[in-house]
């Protein structure tokens, strides 16, 4: 028989870890060989701790993943410690340091007391083996995560206990019930997908989030793609007061095509972001007259990132152009072939808020729907052009407007046949009346027109 409890200590650890693995020894003759084998063994952590790295990166971890501890046994010397066993142990997130600290607490712990020379504590029948185990599942959460803390020396640290935090979430995923709220049955977890909303606790089976998310998109209907559990708002473009949180709002799913990868195919998720793209620019398109334009290369939407700039680039084929005139970019200085223009309604309302102080709120809405360094140079022109009403207006005055393009023409010298400049229009001085390009004298020669033989009224030298 064996001096010591060796034999008795294996099997009931075998019974108390059932993965335990250990060379084979005789049965009946006495242990004489060196025993190895391993066993894995989980730090049940006391409470939560959390793991940092820097200010930047924090997580909670509840549990941790298995270690191997393994062992290699000196049956003469067991069961003391120092001289009967030795411990290597393997894991997936100690570093070198907790491997040698945890080795020495276990010293600590267990050198004194399995030391024959110690005659008062030495037990030969003290289960050495079972107490280091259950030592490094119950006792070394606090020597490893003083305060419940860990702070991570590198990101490649945290990343290892990030990664750890994801498989075990996705282990109790796996063996858990979930109700889908399509079909109302309780499934697993592994078959069933978590939905990324903001509440983080909605999941449906894979068949039934599979067809909702495909028919909602062979029907077209993308912008209200969302989780069917979460109470859905549309997104209301009134509300906002900033152009570009407006567009990046806009403009981001309520479920990233990203997760709808890891349940459609390529061609339907493909088709999603092109109908999404396509039906938000739509509808901003609606609410901010100058902020998308179909791009006349390859046909998609393309959308202003400031307002106040008229070159514009489209992210499908790369093309850089002109927002107003469409034609591939000119430079902001060179002439442009069709001015965007802002509805006069609009110039006026914006004109008589400006110094009101009062009204900053829909100053704000205006600026926010058509931009606003177009707004000013729309009313200082507004303002100019009401000078030159006045203008034009004036007794005697020699001004009068282009009725095709509004272009301010000056009668200098010459007769009431007047043509305009920009526009190559013919009018009348008088009356402001477009003139027929093939006859223009015609106006002047009817007897039923009101400027009939008005051809040189008020030139010099003529009389009235
Ligand atoms: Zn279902
Ligand atoms: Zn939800
Ligand atoms: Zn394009
Ligand atoms: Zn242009
Ligand atoms: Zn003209
Ligand atoms: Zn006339």
């Amino acid at each position: 028989m064996d001096k010591n409890n060796l034999r008795d200590d294996l099997t009931i650890l075998k019974d108390m870890y059932p993965e335990m693995e250990v060379n084979e020894f005789p049965e009946e003759s006495p242990l004489t060989s060196t025993i190895s084998g391993c066993v894995p063994v989980r730090i049940n952590l006391a409470t939560d701790v959390t793991i940092n790295f820097q200010d930047k990166k924090s997580i909670n971890l509840s549990r941790l993943t298995s270690d191997l501890i393994s062992f290699k046994i000196n049956p003469l010397k067991y069961p003391q410690l120092e001289a009967g066993i030795q411990l290597n142990i393997e894991s997936q997130w100690m570093t070198e340091d907790d491997k040698s600290l945890l080795l020495k607490s276990i010293v600590d712990e267990f050198n004194e007391i399995t030391n024959p020379n110690n005659e008062e504590l030495f037990d030969e029948f003290f289960p050495t083996l079972m107490l280091v185990l259950s030592f490094i599942s119950e006792d070394s959460s606090t020597i490893l995560f003083p305060q419940n803390r860990r702070v991570c020396k590198d990101e490649e640290e945290f990343k290892i206990f990030d990664n750890i935090r994801i498989s075990l979430e996705d282990y109790d995923m796996k063996h858990s019930n979930y109700n889908c709220s399509i079909c109302m049955d309780t499934k697993k977890g592994d078959k069933m997908v978590k939905i990324p909303c903001q509440n983080e606790s909605h999941y449906l089976c894979r068949p039934c989030s599979e067809s909702y998310f495909t028919n909602m998109i062979n029907n077209g209907d993308v912008l209200n793609i969302r989780c069917p559990d979460c109470k859905f708002e549309e997104i209301n473009l009134d509300n906002f007061r900033n152009y570009k949180d407006m567009i990046k709002q806009l403009f981001t799913p309520l479920i990233d095509v990203k997760f709808l990868r890891t349940i459609l195919n390529e061609d339907l998720c493909k088709k999603f972001e092109e109908l999404y793209h396509s039906q938000a620019a739509t509808k901003l398109s609606k609410h901010c007259f100058n902020s998308c334009v179909i791009c006349k290369r390859c046909e998609r939407w393309c959308v202003k990132e400031d307002l106040d700039d008229s070159m514009i680039h489209c992210n499908y084929c790369d093309f850089t152009f002109c927002f107003d005139c469409l034609h591939s970019w000119h430079g902001y200085h060179n002439k442009c072939g069709k001015k965007f223009t802002i509805p006069r309604e609009v110039v006026e309302e914006y004109t008589d808020l400006k110094d009101d102080l009062d009204n900053i709120e829909k100053k704000l809405e205006l600026e926010v729907k058509y931009g606003k360094k177009i707004l000013e140079i729309e009313v200082n022109e507004y303002l100019a052009d009401k000078l030159l009403d006045l203008a034009i207006e004036e007794e005697g005055s020699n001004l009068q407007r282009c009725p095709t393009c509004r272009l301010v023409v000056q009668r200098s010298e010459g007769c009431n046949k007047m043509k305009c400049s920009m526009c190559d229009s013919m009018f009348c001085f008088i009356c402001g009346y477009l003139l027929y390009k093939d006859d223009p004298y015609a106006h002047f020669r009817e007897p039923r027109s009101e400027c009939y033989g008005r051809l040189f009224e008020g030139m010099e030298g003529v009389d009235d």
